[in-house]
């Protein structure tokens, strides 16, 4: 099985496979740690989880590398606004990122690879451009690509840039995304900022170049994929093109792709535009960590996703769906035989599965097939027609529904604790919903005691006291469950 994924650069469904044979060399451009990310960036590196573990799923091993942007314009302000190191001040947000990609179940890519950690790798790009004439000082001593050195830039992005002015300069990292200008390779110092002595002289690295340095780096001069949000095709991935083409006079990656937005009503999510959640938000609020994952996979990669509570709700019932229907199959007991219906089933929803993941991550109708296949085999077992071998069947599908989807294994205690805990710390239990207060308030020995003197309560008939301690225990988010095999309970 191949998949076809969307190239941004050739405008078709390409597909997607290693040219060495081997493994997908694959670089995905990563956080800035300025600040926590919201779960619109989340949305982007989740998609590209699914991306990963579909390839994984096919047989199609990975080398995966995301760069860390630790220094920038915004970091450097904000960290001489707090009057600290960089370092020190990208540190915590870094650790933050990595605390929620767990939380999410983001697979760590093979590798990470910090900006300031490769100036050397900088340096020498920026050294090559400059002796193959396509790179200049200015009268700062900064250094510019020269856009008139490469032809063929716009190519990524299909801009119209007819109106390209020769020798204009832009040394912002954000700037009006629709005009093309000669942009900086590496910044020189000034005054208080943090910099680097290095052979082009005092100063720190445009955030362009740290891409094209770092992807060569690990992945060589060309390899097989590249990908981040959309906003980043124009001007940051053309002008990686633009400097690593002209570097290598090589194509840089054969394959480009772009995850659509996460909006909030209709507009971008975005730290400028104030309307953004970030991942522990979402869990002090009471989300389980699954729920959010399984919210920002469900839209495609390639349609732009207008977020709502509503959304996050319907994600935590589908959860709950499939953790109960996954409990049926393991704690029943079925007798020898098979149902020719459901091994049908079975089969039908995991070609669809796989087939709709293969047709560019086609996540919304992957899901689809195996909630039918639910459907119909809970049917079967009220009726009494689900056998053995149906529960042999199915658990294979769920197996290949949870390597990409991974939301059916309830691991969802620790990201919350680790948000409480968090929010503890600095000072924003404010910020925690009623109710996962109330939940939490209850250890898991004070349940046990409490579901032990139910028990014995409904054993001397006392069952005011019985039921009093089931509504008790709902309100504090936790659910009872009397089966023939004896009571359990869970959190909400
Ligand atoms: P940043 O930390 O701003 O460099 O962004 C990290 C990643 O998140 C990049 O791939 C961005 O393209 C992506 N991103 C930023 N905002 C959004 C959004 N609203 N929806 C989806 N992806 C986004
Ligand atoms: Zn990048």
């Amino acid at each position: 099985m191949t998949l076809r994924l969307f190239n941004t650069l050739t405008g078709q469904l390409d597909p997607l496979e290693p040219a060495d044979g081997k493994a997908l060399r694959m670089y995905a451009c990563g956080p800035t740690v300025y600040d926590y990310g919201h779960i619109g960036n989340f949305r982007t590196f989740l998609q590209i989880d699914v991306l990963r573990r579909f390839l994984r799923l096919i047989g199609t091993p990975v080398r995966h590398v995301m760069n860390i942007t630790d220094v920038d314009d915004k970091i450097i302000r904000n960290s001489a606004e707090a009057g600290i190191p960089i370092s020190e001040y990208t540190a915590r947000y870094v650790e933050a990122f990595f605390e929620d990609f767990e939380a999410l179940r983001i697979e760590r890519p093979e590798q990470i690879a910090r900006a300031t950690e490769h100036i050397p790798q900088m340096v020498a790009l920026v050294e090559k451009l400059a002796a193959a004439g396509a790179a200049y000082k200015a009268e700062d001593g900064s250094w510019y690509f020269r856009l008139a050195a490469f032809p063929e830039y716009g190519k990524l992005s299909k801009k119209d840039l007819s109106g390209m002015e020769d020798g204009a300069r832009v040394d912002v990292d954000e700037y009006e995304k629709d005009s093309a200008r000669d942009f900086a390779l590496w910044k020189a110092a000034k005054p208080g900022e943090t910099s680097w002595e290095t052979a082009i002289g005092r100063g720190r690295p445009g955030w362009h170049i740290e891409c094209s340095a770092m992807a060569m780096e690990y992945l060589g001069e060309s390899f097989d994929l590249h990908c981040g949000g959309e906003d980043l095709m124009f001007p940051h991935h053309e002008n990686e093109i633009a400097q690593s083409e002209t570097a290598t006079h090589k194509p840089f990656a054969r394959h480009w792709m772009h995850v659509r937005f996460l909006l909030v009503d209709g507009r971008k999510m975005a730290k400028s535009e104030g309307n953004f959640y970030t991942v522990r938000g979402l869990l002090l609020k009471g989300y389980k960590a699954s729920a959010i994952r399984l919210a920002l996979i469900s839209v495609p990669y390639h349609r732009q996703f207008n977020f709502t509570f509503d959304s996050l709700a319907d994600a935590t019932n589908a959860i709950e769906r499939l953790r109960t229907f996954r409990e049926r199959l393991a704690a029943g007991t079925f007798r020898a035989g098979e149902n020719p219906a459901i091994q049908e089933a079975a089969k039908k929803a995991q070609a669809e599965y796989r087939d709709a993941l293969a047709d560019d991550l086609n996540t919304a109708e992957a899901r689809a097939p195996i909630f039918e296949l639910i459907r119909a085999a809970n049917t079967a077992i009220d009726q009494g027609q689900f056998f053995a071998a149906d529960r042999d069947a199915i658990l294979p599908v769920l197996k290949d529904f949870d390597a990409v989807f991974d939301v059916i294994e309830d691991r969802d205690a620790e990201p919350t604790r680790r948000a409480l805990a968090w929010a503890e710390k600095g000072g924003r239990m404010g910020d925690v919903s009623p109710e996962l207060l109330a939940a939490q308030s209850l250890t898991d020995e004070a349940i046990d005691a409490l579901v032990a003197e139910r028990a014995a309560a409904k054993r001397s008939r006392n069952f005011d006291r019985a039921d009093q301690i089931r509504n008790e225990l709902a309100e504090k988010g936790v659910v009872i469950e009397d089966s023939k095999d004896g009571v359990r309970w869970k959190r909400k």
